[in-house]
């Protein structure tokens, strides 16, 4: 029996991550092959509508209410209804779709997903602040209700394929790897002067400007192991980062027999996405083929404390958990949001972050059982204040 989607959504269809599986849908026979529920994006409502036409989607949602006359204009004579806003978006994800794409960035795309899973669905999740901010209550849901997630990071999707098959109980360790970002060289007190257009600059991925910086900073790979303790519920001290300058392995898995099993494959979302896509079969994708040959030689090593202090803080969430995942992120977007201003140095932004926890992990406690989207807009909310105030106050 062919288990790959029929009927689909793309939550944040015009970003890096709906473009790509839009790509993949399209080459794969678009409205031929799949039937197209939802799709959705923000303020670029031109683009949304023309992949909306050619997918012949039911509806197409902006986030952004002020965009509904000019979507609803877009769309006119294409039988493709237009909603818009935060309440739309989770009716979108209420509709029956067997597949469904989180690819909104931020805070906005967690709920959407949480209804989607609300409904047993099979989520492909790419955004990472929902398994951050509160992946038991994801996972949790996701068991209730008979959903499926799966992984659409590099990474995780690395792990995934290696665990194919395997049992979670034999595994030792999970190794993720990391390019090391834009200063991966540079001396250590050079760092205080790294401007912004620098930060910005990927050695390997084609990304946004922020999950780039988020990459120099490790603050990506701190959240990306955050998501690897939530996603394949292992103990913290068995998730390992590697800096890999090639980002040709993206993930190891160690078993309890030595045995280590490494993914190997392009610098390319698409692999990730299309995997998620065709589960469980594999399906021809458009990613470039390695030539080991040619490449020659991987190379590995340690990630040094110092220069990426954003690991450290991660290991002081996990052992928090609760709400520190929400106020860890919710920082972290503070804070880079205060280093592209020009109003903090980047080592600055691991400083706010490490003081917003440690503030309100004192006033708080924020180990608590149980989470809630009340309690996590709080969290989230209070933490960005708390940053600003950190900010404002220039001891960083
Ligand atoms: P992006 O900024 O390119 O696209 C984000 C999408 O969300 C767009 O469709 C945008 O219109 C929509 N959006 C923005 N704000 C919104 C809001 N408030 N409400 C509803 N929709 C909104 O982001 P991206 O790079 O595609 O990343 C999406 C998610 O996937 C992020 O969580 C990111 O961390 C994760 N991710 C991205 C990559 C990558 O290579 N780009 C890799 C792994 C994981
Ligand atoms: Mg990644």
């Amino acid at each position: 029996m062919r288990a790959a989607p029929r009927s689909i959504s793309i939550f944040g269809a015009t970003g890096s991550i709906g473009e790509s599986t839009f790509d993949l849908v399209m080459r794969a026979g678009g409205p031929e092959v799949f039937h197209t529920v939802a799709l959705t994006g923000a303020r670029n409502v031109a683009r949304l509508a023309e992949m909306a036409r050619a997918l012949q989607a039911e509806v197409a949602v902006t986030a952004d209410p002020a965009c509904l006359p000019a979507l609803r204009d877009a769309l006119a004579g294409s039988g493709v209804e237009a909603a818009a806003g935060e309440a739309a978006l989770v009716e979108a994800a209420d509709r029956p779709a067997d597949w469904v794409m989180s690819a909104i960035v931020g805070f906005a795309g967690f709920a959407p997903g949480l209804a989607a899973l609300r409904h047993g669905r099979t989520l492909a999740l790419a955004n990472k602040e929902s398994l951050v901010t509160a992946g038991p209550l994801l996972m949790e849901t996701a068991a209730a209700h008979g959903a499926r997630i799966l992984p659409v990071d590099s990474e995780h999707s690395a792990v995934f394929q290696a665990l194919a098959g395997e049992d979670i109980a034999a595994v030792e360790r999970i190794i993720i790897t990391a390019s090391g970002g834009a200063f991966r060289d540079w001396p250590l007190e050079r760092l205080a002067q790294a401007s912004v257009a620098e930060a910005s600059t990927h050695p390997n991925w084609a990304m946004g400007q922020r999950i780039t910086i988020d990459s120099a900073s490790m603050f990506n790979k701190a959240l990306e192991v955050i998501e690897t303790r939530e996603y394949f519920n292992v103990e913290p001290a068995m998730i390992e980062v590697l800096v890999h300058p090639e980002s040709l392995v993206h993930a190891m898995v160690g078993f309890r027999d030595g045995a280590l099993m490494a993914h190997l494959g392009a610098p390319d979302m698409r692999h990730a996405i299309g995997y998620a896509l065709n589960w469980p079969e594999r399906a021809h994708l458009p990613v470039a083929r390695l030539d080991l040959a040619q490449i020659g030689r991987l190379s590995f090593a340690a990630p040094d404390p110092a220069r990426y202090p954003a690991l450290t803080l991660a290991r002081e969430v996990m052992a928090i958990r609760g709400l520190a995942g929400a106020v860890f992120n919710a920082a972290k977007e503070a804070a880079l949001d205060g280093f592209i201003a020009g109003r903090l140095s980047f080592p600055g932004m691991a400083g706010v972050v490490e003081e917003v926890l440690a503030r309100m992990s004192a006033q708080t406690g924020l180990g608590i059982a149980t989470i809630s989207l009340d309690n996590l807009r709080d969290a989230d909310s209070e933490a960005r204040r708390l940053a600003g105030a950190v900010i404002a106050s220039a001891r960083i």
